[in-house]
């Protein structure tokens, strides 16, 4: 009949959140129902909250190459621990970058034995690849990552209009996401104390940003090419963003757990780990792009989990390495941040399984409880809180702006595919898949 049920009083259905049963056959979700036999052996997690695993399609694993960044094995620990049952990887910042055929070869290869979760894979477009373009994607890439203002390492150079204009075809033929990060380097205004966050901020301007997403919204409806924004943080970009959308244009937006969770107002100078680019900004900027994300304008919410070794994260707000570390952290940050504004479960369950499983084509796959949908679920404890402190990570550095943070949001077990692989703190031998488009 079925392999395992999972009861709780808190399951959130696309229906809503509801006591129910969920049954599972053959890593699948068979049904959900309110009854069984008396004698019908089940697993019921009572209050705890039984959710759909996440999807996080922005992380950065840096393997191969940069192993000592980060690695397949300790980020996807991490992620698992923190309930994300799926992730895409960045084309950067492994060495060599993911913007060949040979390269995709050797990081599929590295990837192997050792995913604790699910694990899809971005490529790159960089000036000149565009002949590796249609290889990558019969090898299986679920789409293409590209940025418009220096990637942070030389080896992933920036792309220019001219190099998208040959590759957004191919992209729009086969309904594939570009993603975009959307910074158009302008004027600047020079940075005299390199320890000051206020000066780091205006560093990176809004226009940059705005710029950016002029270009790839006017560049998403000449192609019709998928086109996504990542980690929007500059909130002058709603209105556009929102008229595009009206209009039709496939286009889709993300921001991130830090741009929501803090305020530039509140960071210190000299605090390397609060480095990102786009910067976060004001808390102003910041309401706004809740309501954004309340109103669905942003789609969802991703980590842009993107770590260095503590000697590339050290120095001042201008030499450091500009990335935050927190894929572990992903559903309790957000749900604190949320809570506090009263966002439901609900709006929860679209930001962070919903609709970023949709973005590498994986919606009816992954990202809800219901018939037919893999059985990758979460089990959490909403009311419970704790204290980030470097023991409490798995990934493989642990300089992180949440250090010290007391979030609320637990999660004790996470299932793949109708097994339990992790439970509070114990995990079974890496059991992720390798996700290709099919
Ligand atoms: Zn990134």
């Amino acid at each position: 009949m079925f392999d395992l049920a999972i009861k709780g009083n808190k399951v959130l259905t696309p229906d809503g959140i509801r006591k129910a049963i969920v049954l599972i056959k053959d890593g699948l979700i068979l049904d959900i129902v309110s009854h069984l036999p008396e004698d019908a052996s089940v697993i019921n997690v009572h209050d705890k909250i039984l959710m759909p695993g996440i999807t996080d399609p922005h992380v950065h694993i840096n393997e191969p190459g940069r192993t000592s960044w980060e690695g397949f094995e300790t980020a996807t620990k991490g992620a698992l621990a923190g309930g994300i049952t799926t992730l895409v990887d960045m084309p950067l910042n492994a060495s060599p970058v993911t913007t060949t055929v040979s390269a995709f070869e050797e990081k599929l290869l590295s990837a192997t034995n050792k995913l604790y979760t699910n694990c899809g894979f971005w490529g790159g477009v960089v000036p000149g690849n565009d002949h590796e373009i249609a290889g990558l994607i019969n090898k299986g890439v679920l789409g293409f990552k590209a940025f418009l203002t220096h990637s942070g390492i030389d080896d992933f150079p920036n792309v220019t209009e001219y190099d998208l204009r040959k590759v957004m075809p191919v992209l729009a033929r086969q309904q594939l996401p570009l993603l975009v990060h959307c910074e158009l380097s302008g004027p600047q205004p020079p940075v005299k104390d390199p320890q000051s966050y206020a000066e780091y901020l205006a560093s990176r301007p809004r226009q940059w940003e705005n710029d950016a997403i002029s270009l790839m919204i006017h560049l998403c409806e000449a192609y019709n090419c998928p086109v996504h924004i990542v980690h929007l943080s500059s909130s002058d970009a709603i209105g556009h963003i929102a008229r595009a959308k009206v209009k039709g244009l496939p286009l889709t937006v993300e921001t991130a757990q830090h741009y929501l969770y803090f305020n530039a107002e509140d960071i210190p100078d000299g605090q390397t780990p609060f480095k990102c680019a786009p910067p976060i900004r004001e808390k102003e900027n910041n309401n706004l792009l809740w309501e954004a994300l309340q109103a669905g304008i942003i789609d969802f919410v991703a980590t842009d989990h993107s770590p260095a070794p503590p000697e590339l994260k050290s120095g001042d707000l201008s030499q450091a390495w500009g990335g935050i570390i927190s894929l572990q952290l992903a559903l309790p940050i957000l749900w604190t941040a949320a809570r506090q504004r009263n966002i439901t479960l609900s709006q929860l369950l679209l930001w962070l399984c919903e609709n970023p499983a949709r973005l590498p084509g994986l919606e009816k796959r992954k990202g809800k409880i219901a018939p037919g949908y893999d059985a990758d679920l979460v089990v959490w404890d909403a009311d419970k809180q704790f204290t980030v402190t470097s023991q409490t990570l798995y990934h493989k550095h642990k300089i992180t702006p949440y250090l010290g943070e007391t979030l609320y949001g637990v999660v004790e077990q996470t299932y793949l595919r109708g097994v339990k692989v992790y439970d509070q703190g114990t995990f079974t031998p890496p059991a992720g898949a390798i996700i290709l488009r099919s």
